[in-house]
């Protein structure tokens, strides 16, 4: 057996070891004389798993009692229309702030529904910086305010909390939840496809605070409504139960590692290495991001030129790196180097890095 390190976007990479136990538990799980494929999933064995990964995922992020944990499908894609649905709560508008190609979507999806009050947009800097607090004029009256706390495409990520006074803060966390701490209770919902920090693609996993359930629109189809799931405990339908107990072993691994205090240690410093790579190659290759916004999580940068761009892929998965090749809204190259991109893989592309660079600058 021979593994890359894979610089996906998304479906992502996974801990290696997570793959591992899920191997030996493939035909048995734990004495069960069944995979947990074939499980029901109100079979005593799968409410073990689920409520076992909703506990270490509440101790992980230090989830707040009044908060519910729904294990979803659809994708954070669905959450763009279910947002709007379950918090409109018969309020005419919400804010959003448009930082990138993600945040777009969202925006799309909600004006379905309601009046969209875009209180800043960094697309005429190409989605390359990110404005600050003063910058954003709330509205006390919206329902909600929805951001996108990393871009996963231009590779900009907050590394602050907008401060929405009253109103419930919605968070798009798709390509960056589990990154590092984070305090929930300054969020009314947060909202991440699992495909990149999480576990394989299938489940969505929303935290959202319990005041607001229950509002939803009285057109709201019952599988997009907060209320049926948590109820149900997310098991109104079948859930994806392979991809939750997947995310379980995730969150189990990361508890074993320390939490999120050491994930965010480790993520700062793979970052940083990675731009002083960047930063430090005398404009052979180049990262567009304004510093101060430059995401631990996805990284993107061009060469010199383009014309080399071939090579520089070519010999990279020769190499055993993979999926570098960058968005093609942006060009270039992207390193995704999510919590379980080993620090050996972003060490073995910043070697790789310098040498291309000496023989191709
Ligand atoms: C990948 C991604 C999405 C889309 O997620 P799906 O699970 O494919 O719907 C949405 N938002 C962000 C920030 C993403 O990175």
């Amino acid at each position: 057996m021979s593994r890359v390190f894979n610089f996906s976007a998304g479906p992502a990479v996974l801990p290696e070891d997570v793959l591992d136990t899920a191997r030996g538990e493939m035909l048995d799980w734990r004495g069960s004389g069944m995979s947990v494929m074939e499980m029901s999933h109100r079979g005593a064995e799968f409410m073990e798993i689920a409520s076992q990964a909703e506990a270490d995922l509440r101790e992980l992020m230090n989830i707040p009692s009044n908060y519910k944990v729904l294990f979803l499908q659809g994708g954070a894609t669905s959450q763009f229309a279910m947002v709007p649905l379950n918090l409109l709560r018969g309020k005419g508008g919400a804010d959003y702030l448009n930082t990138g190609h993600w945040s777009k979507k969202a925006i799309a999806e909600a004006k379905r529904f309601c009046e969209v009050n875009v209180v800043a947009s960094t697309e005429e800097s190409k989605f390359t910086t990110l404005p600050s607090q003063d910058a954003l004029q709330f509205d006390p009256k919206a329902a909600y305010v929805h951001y996108t706390p990393n871009e996963t495409i231009a590779g900009v990520e907050f590394h602050w909390v907008p401060d929405t006074a009253d109103v419930p803060l919605v968070a798009d966390m798709s390509s960056t939840i589990l990154s590092r701490p984070l305090d929930v209770s300054r969020y009314g919902v947060i909202y991440a496809g699992a495909q990149k920090n999480i576990g394989p693609a299938g489940v969505t996993v929303v935290i959202v605070r319990e005041d607001l359930i229950g509002q939803a629109a009285e057109s709201t189809p019952s599988m997009f409504n907060y209320q049926v799931h948590a109820e149900a405990g997310s098991m109104s339908n079948t859930p994806p139960t392979y991809a939750w107990y997947m995310a379980g072993l995730v969150f189990a691994k990361l508890k074993r590692d320390g939490g999120l205090a050491a994930m965010a240690a480790t993520n700062q410093r793979k970052a940083g290495k990675l731009y002083d790579c960047i930063d430090n190659s005398g404009g052979f290759y180049k990262n567009p991001v304004d510093p101060h916004c430059r995401s631990w999580m996805n990284v993107p940068f061009t060469l010199v030129d383009d014309a080399l761009d071939k090579t520089f892929l070519s010999e990279t998965k020769a190499a055993g790196m993979v999926q570098l090749k960058g968005h093609r809204s942006v060009g270039g190259m992207r390193a995704s180097i999510y919590n379980a991109m080993p620090e050996a893989g972003v060490d073995a592309l910043i070697d790789f890095m310098n040498d291309f660079k000496n023989r191709n600058g």
